[in-house]
């Protein structure tokens, strides 16, 4: 009798995982969920498993070293925490997985809401009893302001989209999107540099690599207007977190809505945290009670697509199947 496939949740932000043994008990997989938190743990608990849903710990070279997996499913879209090239070197397939990202679209527009009309400051100091529209000037109109758009993907666009009912200026980097996409969605191209001279409030989609690791440092930042607002839904190290910090307290820009930083979870002192022009959430954007389901079905899909012998949906190291291994 053949054995069954041993699935590993190599750490878990969900309460529960009967969505994926529903859909990996159709290919006799069966699923172990644990928390690990470092490497050593990872090797520890998941290196003889044929498949590996992952979250947050690193996947290095040195756990790829280790594991047996065909496999490794990244719950989510950004796939940075994992070693793809090392993956790829060991003919392992890695997958991410593609959902609605309604809800980070969502959460974009929240935190430039929030930050433009300072909804958190004015909040807290109407409930101490306060009630004096005066202490919050100036509040500029978000109407007719410039919105830059870094990374016009499946979320800058879905941005792009939403803003347009605030009757703003769009306009977005993008250097591997063709003119004919910006073109369909009427937003104007630029350069990375007039994009962060020019624009009132500046919103970050682009995935974490070694070319867009701190993209946004204390060059881009001191171009920026002083009164711009800078977004970040995507990941904490496109922006060099020292420089934004110095360019918050000092004034070279106006605000920062943050929903990812370079340390998670948040680190104790993280500078950040104390200023009054920064509001910070805890890499949210994507969650919405629908996103969960439609994470952990999808993840789970691709998980058990491979262990079938078929090519999982999302594959992103598609030279695995090359022959190349
Ligand atoms: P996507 O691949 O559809 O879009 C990313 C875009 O960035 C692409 O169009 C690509 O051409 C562009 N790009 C790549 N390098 C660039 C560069 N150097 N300069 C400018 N643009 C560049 O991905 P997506 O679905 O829009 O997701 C974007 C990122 O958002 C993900 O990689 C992930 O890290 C992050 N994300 C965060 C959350 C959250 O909860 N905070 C949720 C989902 C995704």
């Amino acid at each position: 009798m053949s054995e069954r496939f041993k699935v590993a949740v190599t750490d878990s932000e969900y309460e529960s995982h009967e969505i994926e043994r529903r859909v990996l008990s159709k290919v006799d997989a069966e699923l172990e969920v644990f928390q690990s938190r470092t490497e050593d743990e990872v090797i520890k608990y998941c290196s003889d498993a044929d498949g590996l849903l992952n979250t947050y710990v690193p996947i290095t070279r040195r756990v790829i070293g280790s594991l047996n997996a065909k496999v490794i499913t990244r719950y989510g879209i950004g796939v940075d925490n994992i070693d793809v090239a090392a993956a790829t070197e060991k003919g392992i397939l890695v997958t991410n997985v593609i959902y609605d990202i309604t809800d980070v679209a969502d959460h974009t527009l929240s935190l430039i809401l929030s930050l433009a009309r300072k909804i958190p400051w004015i909040h807290n100091t109407t409930r101490r009893g306060e009630w004096d529209w005066r202490k919050f000037q100036p509040i500029a109109r978000l109407k007719g302001r410039k919105v830059g758009i870094i990374g016009f993907g499946r979320i800058g666009r879905k941005v792009a989209q939403r803003l347009k009912g605030f009757e703003v200026e769009l306009c977005a980097y993008d250097p591997y999107v063709s003119p004919a996409i910006f073109e369909e969605h009427e937003v104007e191209t630029t350069e990375l540099e007039t994009l962060v001279e020019e624009s009132d409030i500046v919103t970050i989609h682009v995935a974490l690599t070694d070319e867009t690791r701190h993209l946004i440092g204390e060059k881009e930042l001191r171009k920026m207007r002083t009164d711009a607002l800078l977004i970040n839904v995507s990941r904490g190290g496109i922006i060099d977190e020292k420089a934004l910090h110095r360019s918050l307290k000092e004034g070279w820009i106006g605000g920062a809505g943050l929903d990812v930083l370079e340390e998670e979870p948040l680190a104790e002192g993280n500078p950040l945290v104390s200023l009054s022009n920064v509001i910070i959430t805890p890499h949210i954007a994507w969650y919405s009670t629908g996103s969960v389901a439609e994470i952990q079905e999808k993840a789970a899909e691709q998980v058990a697509a491979v262990l079938s012998g078929q090519i999982p949906p999302f594959l992103i190291n598609k030279e695995v199947l090359d022959g190349s291994k």
